[in-house]
């Protein structure tokens, strides 16, 4: 049977959470990312590890069937690719920084200036919308040394913390888009391999949906269980199991994290006691 190849980053920041999203759909390869390649011991994969520049030629030409990578290098290449799914990690902006004693007036600021970058295609495409005249320095690493050498007035570079920036006498002043991992794939896959990426899409829905959603558990009195149920319906109906103690039930759902915060005060007044909220693993509606 035909294996899936699925492409991640070698080594940086993508190649741990890449890994541990499969881990979490159950798929493990035992070799870590030190050979160019690695099979599932128990999923019909073969895990390639690259740079992750070259993911997304690699993902287009069928190389590799689907692979991990940062939007900002899709978006700088400009592959044909299909992207799947946003995959929630590997967050950062993509901005413009200065040297931090400059005074900024705005976005012409840059008006005739030369910007070092690594994301040339992004940033002129960003200024020529913009109708302002830049001149842009093509670098391929350590962007955040250019203006302290002289080679340009200002970066646009990938900023998570601003550390590095902080670190090189820069500060932010413009964040043109944001970022994060996505899983992409190849624009046409064979049936039978697309039913594999099938199964694991299945799989990743499953990881992404316990992780927004929390299982609670709650005792409330039973005059108060309809109401409760109807803040926590819960994947089908909530399960309420007598207390000990007459005229007191256990109320057990499922919700979602961003609405607990909501909620909350609802079910103290419907007098809800010793709420708990316990992560969930896997959910499968
Ligand atoms: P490679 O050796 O594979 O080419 P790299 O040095 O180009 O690695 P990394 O620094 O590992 O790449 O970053 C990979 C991706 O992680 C980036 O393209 C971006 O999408 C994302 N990322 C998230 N936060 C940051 C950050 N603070 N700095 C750089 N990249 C980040
Ligand atoms: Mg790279």
């Amino acid at each position: 049977m035909s294996k899936l190849k699925i492409a991640v980053q070698k080594s940086g920041r993508l190649s741990e959470k890449s890994l541990q999203l499969f881990e979490e759909c159950g798929i493990k390869t035992s070799n870590g990312t030190r050979k160019l390649k690695a099979e599932a011991s128990n999923f019909p994969v073969e895990f390639l590890f690259l740079r992750d520049d070259d993911i997304p030629q690699y993902v287009e030409q069928g190389v590799a069937d689907i692979g991990i990578i940062g939007e900002n290098e899709i978006w700088e290449q400009n592959k044909n690719i299909r992207i799947i799914q946003k995959l929630g990690f590997a967050g950062c902006k993509m901005s413009l920084a200065i040297p931090k004693d400059e005074n900024y007036t705005g976005i012409n600021f840059f008006k005739n200036k030369r910007i070092a970058t690594s994301y040339p295609n992004i940033l002129t495409h960003f200024f020529s919308e913009k109708n302002i005249a830049v001149s842009i320095e093509k670098l391929s690493g350590s962007v955040e040394i250019a203006t302290g050498i002289g080679l340009a007035d200002g970066i646009f570079d990938i900023v998570s913390t601003g550390s590095t920036l902080l670190m090189n006498g820069l500060k932010e002043v413009e964040v043109i888009t944001k970022s994060e991992a996505v899983l992409i794939s190849t624009p046409s896959l064979p049936p039978d391999r697309k039913e594999i990426l099938e199964r694991i899409l299945f799989r990743i829905n499953a990881v992404k949906q316990g992780s927004s959603n929390k299982y609670i558990l709650l005792n409330a009195p039973n005059e108060s269980l309809d109401a409760i149920s109807g803040l926590l319906p819960g994947m089908k109906s909530p399960t309420i199991l007598p207390l000990a103690e007459p005229g007191w039930s256990s109320l057990h759902s499922v919700v979602q994290e961003e609405q607990f915060w909501d909620i909350i005060d609802q079910l103290k007044k419907l007098g809800a006691q010793g709420i708990l909220v316990l992560p969930i693993e896997k959910m499968v509606i």
